[in-house]
């Protein structure tokens, strides 16, 4: 009782984090509190840190904590708790993967089984509502009912675990959504954590060529190490036009099956839609911002027939699944190994500023950065 934890504020007005110490929810009976171990700085954390798509002329946000790609250990859990989400034994102490939404399981998507769609599902809240600890940059996290957590084995690092949730969850929902199978061709845009992390879930499911766009060297490395066929840097390849040709060139004139967005800007939409075959699938993850607008011919959905997928969130299933992948897969991709910085909570600024790649030389050196809130 009475007990605190440490958060990382963000606050717009100047652009600045504050570190306070914030009261946890008094723990209901069907709920855990979690110790947050491990929290990766996401494309989606950086434009929400950038404010990308905000509008200026309205008051800044409310500081609010973000966060949301972690793992952590069970700190308390109430009395009704007893195992995890597939019915396994669970203690304090244990460390856990589980989804960061919390469907309300009683509206018209969730008795559908649609728990990623779930319209009441717990956004962000203000700093003085309940739970309060509802993101991933702070010491605590609560996990309120009804939630989906997953042991972790010990194989698994903390910081390999932190991307479960969203890097790995995120394209293993998207690439089954999108059907992706045996003899595909695909192209995944962007070769940050979700885009290495789609290149080996493609390639775990039969993809033929996966080629990977980006403009950073070691993300390219990395993919090609995840199973990219073929990658089209973007350097070398400096315009839209350069990159579409070269898809074109690469599957004989034909276009991709699946074209996989996880850049998050519009316009890398306008490009990849002309990446697509006839009657092939567009996989959008990358724009989560208000205000992405790009511009598309309607037309050219109509007549190449184009399937547009939107994506964000994922059914439970997916989390224990993509923990399996990992594991099996251990040997055969470096996806353990995409975690290529780590800063204690107090770091965060520089944890971001080392991120950031957007507006950079060089683009940034990291592939995926975490924060570490309890070392
Ligand atoms: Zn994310
Ligand atoms: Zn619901």
């Amino acid at each position: 009782m009475g007990k605190t934890g440490v958060s990382a504020v963000w606050h717009d007005s100047n652009e600045s984090w504050e570190f306070r110490e914030l009261p946890l929810p008094k723990l209901e009976s069907d709920a855990i509190q979690v110790k947050v171990e491990a929290t990766s700085v996401c494309g989606s954390d950086l434009h929400i840190w950038r404010g990308d798509g905000i509008d200026t002329k309205k008051h800044p946000r409310d500081p609010f904590v973000f966060g949301h790609e972690m793992m952590g250990t069970v700190a308390s859990m109430g009395n009704k708790v007893t195992t995890d989400s597939l019915r396994r034994p669970l203690k304090e102490g244990d460390r856990i993967a589980f989804s960061y939404f919390f469907p309300c399981a009683k509206c018209y998507n969730c008795i559908r089984g649609e728990f990623g769609a779930c319209k009441f599902r717990l956004g962000r809240k203000p700093l003085d509502e309940w739970p309060v600890c509802n993101g991933g940059f702070a010491q605590y996290y609560y996990l309120r009912s009804p939630h989906y957590i997953f042991k972790l084995p010990e194989e698994i690092s903390n910081a390999s675990a932190a991307p479960i949730n969203c890097a790995l969850a995120q394209v293993y929902d998207a690439l089954h959504l999108g059907g992706v199978m045996m003899g595909d061709n695909i192209v995944i845009q962007g070769a940050g954590g979700l885009g290495v992390n789609a290149t080996a879930v493609a390639n775990e499911l039969g993809a033929s060529k996966i080629i990977v766009i980006d403009g950073q060297k070691p993300r390219l490395d990395l993919a090609i190490q995840c199973g990219a066929t073929d990658i089209i840097d973007m350097n070398e390849y400096d315009t839209a036009q350069s990159r579409i040709d070269r898809v074109m060139e690469l599957t004989n004139g034909i276009g991709a099956d699946k074209v996989v967005e996880v850049v998050g800007f519009p316009k890398v939409v306008e490009e990849g839609v002309d990446m697509v075959r006839m009657r092939g699938t567009y996989l959008e993850i990358g724009n989560i911002m208000p205000g992405s607008y790009a511009s598309l011919d309607m037309a050219k959905f109509i007549t190449n027939q184009i399937r547009f997928y939107g994506i964000q969130h994922y059914d439970p299933w997916i989390i224990p699944n993509s923990i399996d992948f990992l594991l099996r897969t251990k040997d055969k991709y470096p996806l353990m190994d995409v975690i290529s910085h780590e800063f204690p909570l107090k770091d965060i600024d520089k944890a971001f500023k080392t991120a950031e790649w957007l507006g950079t030389q060089d683009g940034s050196k990291v592939t995926r950065a975490i924060v570490t809130p309890n070392a």
